[in-house]
C-alpha cells in the first residue's frame, strides 16, 4: 500500500511491506523497521528525486 516515509527529516513517497516492514520509495531507496516513520497523512514528499518520479507518473 502506498503511504508517506519520513527517515532523517525527509519525506519519501513509496510503500512499506505488511510482511516484513521494509520500507521501498520511489527513488529507490529501502529503509528498514525502525529507521523510519510513516504516516498516512497525504503531503507533498520532500525528496527531490521521490516528487520527480512521481511527476514522471512511474509506478510499481
Ligand atoms: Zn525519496
Amino acid at each position: 500500500m502506498a503511504t508517506d516515509i519520513i527517515h532523517d527529516g525527509i519525506r519519501h513517497c513509496g510503500k512499506v511491506s505488511s510482511w516484513n516492514s521494509l520500507a521501498t520509495s520511489l527513488c529507490g531507496k529501502f529503509f528498514h523497521e525502525a529507521t523510519y516513520r510513516d504516516t498516512w497523512l497525504s503531503g507533498m514528499p520532500t525528496c527531490p528525486d521521490c516528487v520527480a518520479a512521481k511527476r514522471s507518473g512511474k509506478k510499481r
